[in-house]
């Protein structure tokens, strides 16, 4: 099923909850890969029907050019949901929808786990997804929203902005889906080329390799350093951050507590393409 109106999707969910159905959302920006079919493939663990969301959201962008550029390959997002699993619902709303004629982010106060690595970098990112998410679970009210832990600070403000709103949604956390060589998945992915696919893989080694040494009770320093020298050495990867946060608050730490659990969060640039990825420590 392929919904565009917001009122019909609604119907829809009253219909499916009448019946004790319960009811997922997968929000989505499209130009789906396999990396978002593992997040629907998750959500239906725990549903029997999931809403997957597609929409370009403009008020997340920082820069027109990435939003004008968004691949949009709408027929082919849905044929592979659909043929994934059909008891999945497509929800296809426009702009106009949406936001009315106030194309706005709202702003929030998500605190401490907007305020560095992605928050750093991309300003006004994090308002915009909350807004976007605060109409969307508005409209949808699913029971359940899964997101990936690929974008983990995405993650931990979904978990917030629902404190702050009260709505009544469990936000749920799925694991990052990879390559054989450990890439996360992400469209971005479809605009490198074998070579730079190959040098990628050093994102997530070098994750590892710090969460080695973080496990050898080296200090932060020194694991900053050995993670610069790796992208030093590397061909055609720069490191735009690596940060070890705690995994609550995300704040980037510069010493360890035994009782405290913490993840490593990365950005580089392959080319003109930006990657990120994250993994538990
Ligand atoms: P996007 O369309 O890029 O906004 O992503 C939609 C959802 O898919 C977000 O919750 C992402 O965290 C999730 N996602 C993207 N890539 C992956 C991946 N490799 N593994 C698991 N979830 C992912």
């Amino acid at each position: 099923m392929d919904i565009t109106d917001s009122q019909k999707l609604q119907k829809e969910v009253v219909k499916l909850k009448e019946q004790k159905k319960i009811i997922g959302l997968v929000p989505t920006m499209g130009a789906l890969h396999h990396g978002h079919l593992t997040l629907v493939d998750f959500a239906f663990q725990y549903c029997d029907y999931v809403i997957v969301s597609i929409f370009v959201n403009p008020t997340q962008f920082n820069n027109a050019g990435d939003l004008k550029n968004y691949p949009k390959n709408h027929q082919s997002d849905y044929d592979l949901l659909m043929s994934n699993n059909p008891n999945t619902i497509v929800f296809s709303p426009s702009v106009e929808g949406i936001y009315g004629n106030q194309v706005q982010a709202e702003e929030f106060d998500f605190g401490s786990i907007v305020q560095y690595m992605e928050g750093q970098f991309r300003s006004g990112h994090f308002n915009g997804v909350g807004t976007i998410l605060k109409h969307l679970f508005d409209i949808v009210k699913p029971h359940k929203a899964f997101f990936g832990e690929k974008d983990y600070q995405q993650l931990a403000l979904v978990k917030k902005l629902v404190q702050i709103t009260g709505q009544d949604v469990e936000v749920i956390g799925c694991p990052t889906s990879r390559t054989a060589s450990g890439l996360a998945e992400s469209s971005r992915n479809f605009r490198l080329t074998e070579k730079q696919l190959d040098e990628a893989a050093l994102i997530h080694l070098s994750l590892q390799k710090a969460k080695a040494a973080f496990h050898a009770e080296k200090d932060i320093q020194e694991i900053k350093t050995i993670v610069k020298s790796l992208f030093d050495a590397s061909q055609g990867l720069d490191l735009e951050y690596f940060e070890i946060a705690a995994a609550d608050d995300l704040v980037p730490v510069t010493q360890i507590k035994s009782d405290n659990s913490y993840r490593g969060f990365m950005a580089a640039f392959s080319g003109d393409v930006r990657l990120i990825d994250n993994i538990a420590f």
